[in-house]
């Protein structure tokens, strides 16, 4: 793969190495914190057993870190909003 041009945001080697951290914790048992800036769901907790996603900003250029695979997708087909952006507590 070449470093010019535009990758595909969601298969960099970045974005793969951070999906695999996410998948690798929850075997571990681990729940995650949903980064989404509009979270959909009841709760930003996501429990081991729940599919997760790996999410991107409003540009979706960077990575923001785990989200509730629903949230994720929801975000895709409709960017908006800046404000009430959530704490950084899932560290990649
Ligand atoms: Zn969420």
């Amino acid at each position: 793969m070449s470093a010019t041009g535009q990758p595909s945001k969601y298969h960099t080697r970045e974005y793969r190495h951070a999906y695999a951290a996410l998948v690798k914790a929850q075997k571990a048992g681990e729940w995650l914190w949903c980064m989404q800036s509009e979270c959909v769901m009841p709760t930003r907790w996501i429990p081991p057993w729940a599919p997760v996603d790996l999410g991107h900003d409003d540009a979706g250029i960077e990575l923001i870190g785990a989200t509730h695979r629903f949230c994720n997708r929801r975000d895709g087909g409709k960017r908006k909003g800046k404000n009430s952006r959530p704490r950084r507590c899932w560290t990649l």
